[in-house]
């Protein structure tokens, strides 16, 4: 027996003997079953200690791992390595998580919800790398939201879809050029189990059409205490062409697209039904789901006998539509034909017409030339509604300023809440031990308040620059693995290999960009600056090194040329070893990069990126941002928390904005970024460096966390929205 046994309390001991690998086992499963495990770095390395090559190579799927070994298998590795007392621990862990409901924020400050919870809809939810069912920032946010809701005890149910093929893995062909391979997830290796009713039996949901009905399955997902419900069209009863709707991720055509849209917003009110949930509030992540309230003021007037008009006014008093992008393609549109197949029977039951539906998407009801908008709708249909930053408020009230044209621009009702990103699943374990050891005993649980990290001045520069770097030695690491894995896939020849395994400098200044290659995000516009670049990388006292990772969509024929000329970079003795690009960038390789590197750039052409939440990902770890004043920065930043390129203005002309940021970047890096990094005190740290590190934790990790922002929707959103009284309003 171990010491820690020894020290164990008596019951378990007093239990020791009844441990079966059964009972072992079982335990494990029961933790491998809620995804509460994948913010918990304890349990995570205890599914890791079982095998750690499977581990890697099963995409960190417990599931997976547990089901290639027998009980008796677990059992005796768990001998070897000493695992029962952390394997009992773990599993009392998660019970007593799931079983405090009274002690929370949330049944302190969202009362209001208990019986009639938050019905949150979102196309894509991120939680881990090994459920695939979201394609980038939206996805994240879904699921960061979900942990805090589940953190803080907030009454919410999550309703969203399930891709069996998820988002496409990404590989480079030997010319840079991005191939994309989808892979079938097998549905008994994720922590999933049919939803049931009432009566226990699984639920199916059916949505009528012009065209015939359409079957939708229903999953249910843990995600500690918040239940996640998936739609699926693989069932039977569905023509073979509908079995494969929800196959993928922002796939197909236009008709997919709504047909999908129509599953998740009408499908997930009609679950929320069978599984008699009745949501008290209904927040719609996005235009993708804005069918719903349509289906839930057809509930409320069968009913309760209403006019469409009354029960549409009761409806969006519940309603809160969340909007995330300024960029045109990101919002939905149909044409009137494909509205009317897709929502006609639902129409019949709400006794309006089809030009009356047409107009709810319309800006202008009668326009015919204007095609249906689900921004729109949602905006219509919603009583609040929000940007997710700042700035990206002013820019969404100009934008539809014109639904309200008899308001002035500052009185149009879009309000913003900030992204935030949760802590616990983006946070190093090694500087969450340095955290714990400096911050409150608490500072977790009220992550998102100032106070909880003040302590954080206590901390000693040398201690966290050495937690730094030991991070960023194992993110070059993981790069090298990668790079090497990414040559031998193409079968390059043995030097190439060899070169791979020897990419970067750990000593060199480290940049990381990665995120989706939208073409407004601009991962190409150090290109235009590239010989510039190249002196810097190429400065024998002072180099800097970059790492690049991110999956263009499929038919972004100039998001794939960016990858392609990056990529390629490897080609030339300039850059080498000095410019990587990763493939498949996922959650794994977020997690790695925002843990590991010096610096996050991000260059979007302004106003464009709403928010952005890879970098408040890099601050938890002691990453500086450098980044265009656009989204969530042109609120952080502070002067002394991170670098600014340029000075947050735009030009009418894309060309002239592109030239002067890819030279206010170069400047930035040459004048601020790299003195900074390389003044070194005769202690050899760069003290000045480090106490920017300080500055942006302190003045940055509790507003842009995801708890701070789940609150924020509690006061200003979910409790108004329930009846409740709001806290604007208590405070007056
Ligand atoms: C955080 C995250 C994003 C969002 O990054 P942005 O900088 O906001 O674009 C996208 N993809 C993954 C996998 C992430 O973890």
């Amino acid at each position: 027996m171990s010491r820690a046994e020894a020290a164990a309390p008596s019951v378990e001991r007093a239990n020791w003997t009844e441990v079966t690998p059964e009972t072992l086992y079982a335990k494990l499963t029961t933790v491998a079953r809620n995804l509460w495990w994948s913010w918990h770095p304890e349990v995570v390395s205890l599914f890791r200690d079982l095998d750690p090559v499977r581990w890697r190579q099963l995409d960190h799927n417990p599931i997976a791992l547990l089901s290639e070994m027998t009980p008796q298998q677990v059992a005796d590795r768990a001998n070897e390595m000493v695992l029962y007392t952390r394997i009992n621990q773990a599993h009392r862990r998660l019970k007593d998580y799931l079983s405090n409901t009274t002690h929370t924020w949330g049944a302190r400050h969202a009362g209001v919800l208990g019986a009639k919870p938050v019905a949150y809809f979102s196309a894509e939810f991120g939680i881990h790398e090994c459920v695939p069912i979201y394609s980038g920032g939206l996805g994240v946010l879904s699921g960061d939201h979900i942990k805090s809701a589940s953190a803080l005890g907030v009454p919410l149910v999550a309703i969203g879809l399930f891709y069996d093929q998820g988002y496409f893995r990404q590989h480079l062909d030997g010319d840079g050029y991005q191939q994309e391979e989808y892979v079938d997830t097998r549905v008994e290796n994720l922590p999933m189990e049919p939803a049931v009713g009432k009566d226990g039996e699984p639920i199916t949901v059916t949505i009528d059409t012009r065209d015939g009905k359409l079957l939708a399955k229903v999953w249910l997902m843990r995600v500690g205490r918040i239940n996640l419900y998936l739609l699926d069209c693989d069932v039977e009863g569905n023509s073979p062409q509908d079995r494969q709707l929800t196959s993928r991720l922002y796939g197909g055509d236009r008709r997919t697209r709504i047909r999908q849209e129509m599953v998740l917003g009408v499908g997930g009110v009609k679950a929320l039904k069978a599984l008699a949930i009745d949501a008290g509030v209904y927040h719609l992540n996005e235009g993708h789901s804005a069918f719903a309230p349509l289906e839930v003021i057809r509930e409320v007037m069968e009913h309760d006998g209403l006019s469409f008009d009354d029960a549409l006014r009761e409806v969006a008093q519940k309603t809160t539509f969340t909007t995330h992008t300024p960029v045109p393609a990101g919002h939905d549109r149909f044409e009137a034909d494909l509205i009317e197949e897709h929502l006609g029977p639902l129409r019949d039951s709400l006794g309006i017409s089809h030009d009356q539906l047409m107009g709810l998407g319309r800006v202008e009801p009668q326009n015919e030339q204007e095609t249906f908008c689900m921004t729109v709708i949602g905006l219509k249909l919603s009583r609040k509604a929000n940007a997710v930053s700042s700035l990206h408020g002013q820019v969404s009230r100009r934008m539809w300023a014109h639904l309200w044209p008899w308001r002035v621009e500052e009185e149009v009702p879009i309000g913003h809440i900030t992204n935030g990103v949760h802590v616990a699943s983006w946070l190093a374990q090694p500087m969450r031990q340095l955290y714990d050891k400096i911050l409150p005993a608490d500072w977790g649980y009220r992550q998102g308040e100032d106070e909880a990290w003040q302590n954080i001045y206590n901390v000693d520069p040398g201690e966290l620059w050495e937690t730094h770097n030991a991070l960023k030695s194992r993110l070059l690491e993981f790069v090298r693995r990668r790079m090497s894995r990414q040559c031998r896939r193409r079968n390059e020849d043995e030097s190439r290999i060899e070169a791979a395994r020897n990419v970067l400098d750990p000593s060199a200044l480290t940049i990381g960009f990665a995120r989706r290659f939208a073409t407004y995000k601009r991962a190409d516009l150090f290109l235009r600056q590239l010989d510039a670049i190249a002196e810097l990388i190429n400065d024998v006292n002072r180099p800097v090194q970059f790492i690049f990772s991110g999956k263009a969509h499929p038919a972004d024929e100039g998001g794939k040329s960016f990858i392609k000329r990056i990529a390629n970079l490897r080609n030339d003795p300039k850059f080498a070893g000095r410019i990587v690009f990763l493939e498949d960038y996922d959650i794994n390789v977020a997690r790695h990069l925002v843990q590991g590197v010096d610096v996050w750039l991000n260059n979007p052409r302004r106003p464009l990126e709403a928010s952005g939440t890879s970098g408040m990902k890099a601050v938890l770890n002691g990453g500086l941002n450098c980044s265009i004043l656009d989204g969530w920065w042109a609120e952080a930043y502070n002067g002394q928390n991170g670098f600014a390129i340029g000075n947050g203005t735009q030009h009418v002309d894309d060309n002239i904005t592109d030239a002067r940021d890819a030279e206010d970047l170069f400047n930035v890096l040459r004048d601020e970024v790299i003195p900074l990094y390389y003044d070194r005190d005769t202690d050899g740290l760069p003290h000045k460096w480090i106490e920017f590190m300080i500055d942006s934790i302190v003045t940055l990790a509790a507003r842009f966390s995801a708890h701070r922002m789940v609150i924020d929707y509690v006061r200003h959103s979910y409790v108004p929205a329930a009846g409740g009284l709001s806290s604007d309003m208590a405070a007056r």
